[in-house]
């Protein structure tokens, strides 16, 4: 029989370096937005450091064509169409048994709550898509929470340092580029299935020298201390270029703020809502909100998710009924055959509630079914203006 050695993480090893601290690193809590090439590199340095909570978000599963270059998947995974979030997370637990990784099998921005992104010390970007970079960049600047971008191609790579008041990805975007996005992202009553966005060739190599940098700059950020100097150089509105071709590497300014730019709206006054749920029926928590913010009318704005009750086809003219948030709306089209079907010759049409009030028709459906997350913090507006409220009585889900 084996016996458990008892040990503490990093004792003796990490507690040489003059600048590690033990109780920081274990404390710390990191965001992974994607848990590909780059978010398996991520998780598995975060997991060596003995970064105390990381939280792992993709919507993904796994493919045979991931294995070359995701050190924690296996074959078997593809087989079994695994979620890459949910294996990251159990091989990151075996690699470092006394932290924990919460996988989150989801999109970024519609389900994920806002108050993770409140409660942790910084976020790094493993995406593949300028699309998603846009609304983590968004969801980031709001929680006043620094993000470390990395992205990948062929022998290159490069890590980007976003911070509020310092650069905003958004602000860096090309106008061709911004209306790219909005052409993407806009058109509010019609239904758009997901398309991928070409794949693009990486190396295993593009993504653990990326990865690993990524990593580091998490590291500093963690130790961020307001009191005392500190002994790091960061990438604070930079590029950190790698170009494996001709091994150089460059560091460039990055750094754009412009006045104006939509993405820097800061949710600092948000409220905590203690015992507000998104288990809580419409009713309970329309009723509940009142109390918290003190206001006689209440309404829930769904800025992210709308939730959508019908769809309408155009050929044949014909209504479905979903009960669905938007960002569910792709895979279930999908799922149905009829659905599928008529997808490829007809343009659904969508009636969605955006605004949730004692009028909404639904009052028994949850906050989770009508597409706000757990731990989120909704928008409302009431007689004395818009709030912002966190739903504090999630927050036991991400301890
Ligand atoms: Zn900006």
């Amino acid at each position: 029989m084996q016996t458990k050695l008892t040990y503490e993480w990093g004792e003796g090893v990490y507690t040489l370096l003059s600048w590690f601290k033990k109780e920081k690193v274990k404390n710390a809590r990191v965001l992974v937005a994607g848990a590909g090439a780059l978010g398996n590199e991520v998780v598995k340095n975060l997991a060596l450091f003995g970064v105390g909570h990381i939280f792992v978000v993709d919507f993904d599963q796994i493919e045979i064509s991931n294995l070359t270059r995701s050190v924690l998947f296996r074959e078997a995974d593809a087989y079994s169409h695994s979620y890459k979030a949910e294996v990251v997370a159990k091989r990151a637990m075996e690699i470092n048994p006394q932290i924990k990784v919460t996988p989150i099998v989801g999109n970024l921005f519609s389900e994920v709550g806002f108050g993770l992104y409140r409660s942790v010390d910084v976020v790094i970007g493993c995406l593949d898509s300028r699309i998603a970079r846009y609304q983590l960049n968004r969801l980031c600047m709001r929680a006043g929470k620094t993000w470390i971008d990395g992205s990948i191609e062929n022998l290159t790579g490069a890590v980007r340092v976003y911070a509020p008041g310092i650069s905003c990805y958004e602000c860096g975007l090309s106008r061709e580029e911004f209306n790219n996005i909005m052409l993407r992202t806009g058109c509010a009553d019609v239904v758009r299935t997901q398309s991928k966005e070409g794949r693009v060739a990486t190396t295993p190599i593009s993504a653990s020298i990326i990865g690993a940098m990524q990593v580091q700059e998490a590291m500093k950020v963690i130790h961020q201390n307001e009191d005392e100097p500190s002994p790091f150089k960061t990438l604070e509105g930079k590029m950190w270029r790698y170009e494996g071709m001709t091994n150089t590497t460059s560091i460039y300014r990055f750094a754009s703020w412009k006045k104006n730019c939509p993405a820097h709206e800061r949710w600092d006054d948000t409220i905590k809502g203690e015992g507000l749920s998104a288990s809580m029926t419409v009713a309970e928590a329309l009723k509940k909100l009142k109390k918290i913010a003190g206001t006689k009318e209440v309404e829930i704005n769904l800025r992210n998710n709308k939730f959508v009750d019908v769809i309408i086809s155009d050929r044949p003219e014909k209504e479905f009924r979903v009960m669905l948030p938007e960002s569910k709306l792709d895979s279930y089209i999908k799922k149905s055959e009829e659905l599928r079907k008529l997808s490829y010759r007809t343009l659904f049409h969508k009636h969605f509630y955006e605004n949730i009030n004692e009028d909404f028709p639904y009052q028994d459906l949850t906050l989770q079914q009508i597409g706000i997350p757990t731990f989120d913090v909704v928008e409302i507006t009431t007689e004395k203006g818009m709030r912002h409220v966190e739903l504090t009585g999630d927050a036991n889900l991400y301890e």
